[in-house]
């Protein structure tokens, strides 16, 4: 058994998610499939989305 896993985290607004596994809900009211979340650790933010 997994001891404790990470919970995934909105790659918006970098708070933790509810629901899972396919299908989460990110507490700022918008929801998110596990391809969209970020599941692992940065430690710098790498990438930003550049709009314009
Ligand atoms: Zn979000």
């Amino acid at each position: 058994m997994v001891s404790r896993s990470p919970r995934p985290t909105c790659t918006r607004h970098r708070v933790e998610v509810d629901g899972g596994p396919v299908q989460y809900w990110c507490p700022n009211g918008h929801g998110l499939t596990a391809a969209d979340l970020d599941n692992e650790f940065h430690p710098a933010p790498a990438l930003q989305e550049a709009g314009a």
